[in-house]
């Protein structure tokens, strides 16, 4: 069935299967054609949306698998200067099973993120720019990988799904906004940029 689009559809906020820490692919999964199209309907997913990243419970699946990739045309959608001061640049997709995630420092970010599941808002969340994510690919194999800047936002949020934490449980609440929306912050709000992050990671698993 190459190339038959697999594309799912996203679950969205109130669904409990978001709310819910995700389970741990089984050994006996790894390396199974199950497992390959399980990852390749995340994908499918993932661009039809489109959008950078996905976590296997927003298709209803309660396991702990994430995907993300940007690409230079999402990018070309981002005014430059936007797009330098939150590190973004394009990368291919990958995949992680059973991710562990850990900071590599305090250094944070403060931009605006959206997610598949809440869609048409978005608000300001703070995020370290510096992560190490250690997991295993789909056929079992051990895979690490270090990323800063958007990638590392990315990683952040997915994980957050697989331990049933969405964005606006982290977000700056008088940011949220409808999409395209945003205009002049309201008071009180710090304006985004570099800012040094302390809430704690949540751990899958
Ligand atoms: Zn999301």
């Amino acid at each position: 069935m190459a190339g038959a689009p697999l594309a799912r559809d996203i679950v969205t906020a109130g669904s409990v299967v978001l709310r819910e820490p995700a389970d741990e692919v089984p050994d006996s999964m790894l390396g199974t054609q199950e497992l390959r199209d399980l990852v390749q309907s995340m994908i499918d997913t993932m661009r039809a949306a489109p959008g950078v990243g996905l976590a296997a419970p927003q298709i209803g699946v309660p396991l702990q698998i994430i995907v993300l990739e940007d690409k230079p045309e999402y990018l070309a959608a981002v005014a430059p200067e936007l797009a330098e001061q939150q590190q973004r640049m394009p990368f291919e997709a990958l995949v992680v099973i059973n991710p562990r995630l850990r900071t590599l420092s305090d250094a944070g970010a403060r931009f605006y993120e959206g997610c598949l599941s809440v869609p048409g808002y978005q608000a300001l969340v703070e995020r370290y720019i510096s992560v190490e994510v250690e997991g295993l690919t789909v056929e079992g194999l051990p895979v690490r990988l270090q990323a800063n800047g958007w990638q590392a936002r990315i990683l952040q949020h997915e994980c957050d799904h697989l331990a049933g934490v969405l964005y606006v449980d982290r977000m700056l609440s008088r940011s949220f906004a409808a999409r395209g929306a945003a205009g002049r912050l309201p008071q009180g709000v710090p304006a985004p940029g570099a800012c040094r992050c302390c809430h704690p990671i949540d751990r899958a698993g």
